[in-house]
Parts: structure tokens; sequence; C-alpha cells
């Protein structure tokens, strides 16, 4: 079974754990205790986390919002995990999942998309295209929920943010509801300025083009990632960020010779030198020694830094 974890947090904590599940506001969508990580990210890694809760609707997020500040937890938003590495030791707060009820919810306005924040990209790509509106098309192949990439400012042949008009979030401080319209947001290389928000909604400004030409371009740039990127294997993606200068991170990564290198059952991929694969029951702690590793390596032979992308939970 992949993501082997310890349970020593939950031990010591058991009193609290108790008081969690009696104290814990009622809640249309679903709510566990102790519920594994590593179930819900892509790499397949992450022990337990006190409390992981599904809210359907932005009045029920609120509640787990409020319980939280009321309580001194922690709160870590998860949309898809695609891109997050979590503790091997568990996570000892309340992990957000946005992706049921209204936040899986998306509708057309004219040429404008009006997604919830966890709607799959891959979902949102293909109900634009099949429309006739241009836009996103450019993330085919990213597995993440429309709330992580706005978070991310995630791209391939385009960034989320190129067509972004509006945010609606919600203050992790006081559950209040905002608008932020897109001037008012600062994206950088998989940066936003939307840390202390949860991103509920989008509305995506899209253009007039045929059905036809839009998802033979989906379809090509899917090839691609087929054939360059180790899709069918846990991962959270590309771990390091491509420096300044133009050349990858992955060519740098390659050219030091790390291609299989292995820690535990932590990898880099054979196939793309900037994926770290999890073989089997690979460990945060193996992955962050891989990436250590390389980032070593690669600065001995080309005085380069490279940066993680990942998120580290
Ligand atoms: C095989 C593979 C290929 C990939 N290819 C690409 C690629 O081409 N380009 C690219 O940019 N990325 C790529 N990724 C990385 C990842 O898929 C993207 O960053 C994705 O957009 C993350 O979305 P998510 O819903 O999975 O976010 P998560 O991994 O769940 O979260 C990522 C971050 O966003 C925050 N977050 C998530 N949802 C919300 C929300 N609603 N409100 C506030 N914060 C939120 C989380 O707290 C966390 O900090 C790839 C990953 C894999 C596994």
């Amino acid at each position: 079974m992949p993501g082997r974890h310890s349970a020593v947090f939950f031990l010591e904590n058991g009193q609290d754990s108790m008081k969690d599940k009696e104290m814990f506001p009622k809640i249309k969508g679903r709510v566990l205790f102790h519920e594994p990580l590593f179930k819900h990210t892509t790499f397949r890694i992450g022990g337990l986390c006190g409390i992981w809760a599904q809210p359907r609707n932005e009045e029920d997020l609120k509640k787990i919002v409020m319980f939280a500040k009321s309580k001194g937890k922690k709160i870590v938003i998860i949309g898809r995990g695609s891109n997050i590495l979590p503790s091997d030791k568990g996570f000892d707060g309340i992990a957000i999942h946005i992706g049921a009820g209204c936040f899986d919810e998306a509708r057309f306005v004219g040429s404008r998309l009006i997604a919830g924040a966890g709607v799959a990209l891959n979902r949102l790509i293909n109900l634009a295209c099949k429309r006739g509106l241009k836009g996103l098309e450019g993330l085919a192949g990213i597995p993440g929920t429309v709330g992580g990439a706005i978070f991310m400012n995630s791209s391939y042949r385009g960034r989320i943010s190129d067509c972004l008009e509006e945010v609606r979030a919600m203050d992790l401080n006081d559950g209040a509801v905002i608008t932020i319209k897109r001037k008012n947001l600062k994206f950088g290389y998989r940066h936003s300025n939307l840390r202390g928000y949860i991103i509920l909604s989008a509305t995506l400004r899209l253009k007039r083009a045929s059905p036809q030409a839009l998802l033979k371009q989906r379809d090509r740039l899917l090839a691609i990632k087929t054939k360059k990127q180790p899709l069918g294997c846990f991962s959270a993606g590309c771990v390091f960020k491509n420096p300044d200068g133009g050349t990858s991170a992955a060519w740098y990564i390659e050219k030091s010779n790390l291609k299989g290198k292995r820690i535990g059952d932590a990898q880099i991929s054979e196939r793309h030198a900037n994926f770290i694969v999890n073989l089997k029951n690979a460990r945060q702690r193996d992955v962050m020694r891989l990436i250590s590793f390389a980032k070593k390596r690669v600065k001995a032979k080309f005085g380069v830094d490279l940066v993680p992308e990942i998120v580290v939970i």
C-alpha cells in the first residue's frame, strides 16, 4: 500500500481528537477524522490529518473557517492534491477539500465561464473547447482544479491568469467573501497574491473560436504531455521551477546524470528529469532527500540554484 504513515501524532493527541469529533460544526458535506492524506494527493504521500472536511457550500465552509479560528487550528486547502507533498507525520489541523457541491459547478454566461474552484481543469477545458471558447486549451493535461491552478498560477502553453476576469474568495481570518478584480490580482511564476484566502469561484473571459480547432489543439498538447511526462505514475508534476535564463530545470538535472536516481521509493523520472515519482511506498522524507541531492549536484556542476515549485505541507 503506498504512503505508509506514522500514527505518533494521534496517539499523543487522542483526547483532542475526541473533542474535535464532538465539537466540529455540522455540515452537509463529508467530514473524516484521522484521514490519510496520501489518499488525496497524486503523489500518494502523506500521513494522517486531524480533520478532513469537504464542504458543499459557502455557508458550511465559513462554519469550518470560524471553528478553526476559535480552536486555533491550522487550515490547509486541497484541490486535487496534484502539487502538494504532505508530511509523513501528518497534519495537525483541518484539511479542507474544495471539490464538491457548488464548488464543482460551472456555467457559461455568453463567452464568460463562471467556474467553482473545485471544478477539474480538464473538465472545464473540455466544456469550453466544445462550446467554441478559446483560452483554456493551453492548460490541457494539468490534473488540478480551478482553485489550485489560480493559486499556483499554473501554466503549460499559456497561464490561467491570462483569461481571468475576477475571483471570489473567502478570507481565512473572518470568513468574509470578497470579489477580487483582475487588476488587483498579482501573479508570478507559480505564485499569486491569494495566500490567506480560499478561492471559491472564478470568472474566465474566453474568446470565440472553432470547436474543432480548439479540440485539436487540446489533443495535440495532451499527446505531447503523454509522450514527455510520466503521467501514469504517482507524482506532483514538475518539482523545480525553471530557472531564469531559458534553460529548463529538467535539462540541468538530466545533464547532472540524475535521471533514475533513487532514494527509498522516490525516483527522479527516467522520462522527465524534473519529475520525482513515487514507485510504491515513498515518503516525504525520501522526496526531500532527493530534492536536496539534486539541488546540490546541479549547484556544484552548473552553479545554478534550483527552487522547488511543489508545496510542502
Ligand atoms: C502529472 C502532472 C502534470 C502537471 N503538469 C503541470 C503543468 O503543466 N503546469 C503546471 O502549472 N502545473 C502542473 N502540475 C501541477 C499541478 O497539477 C497544478 O499546479 C494544479 O493546478 C494544482 O491544482 P490542485 O487542485 O491539484 O491544487 P493542490 O495541489 O491541491 O494545491 C496546490 C496549492 O494550491 C492551494 N489551493 C488549492 N485549491 C485552493 C483554493 N480553492 N483556494 C486557495 N488555495 C488553494 C493549496 O493550498 C496548495 O497551496 C502537474 C501535476 C501533475 C501530477
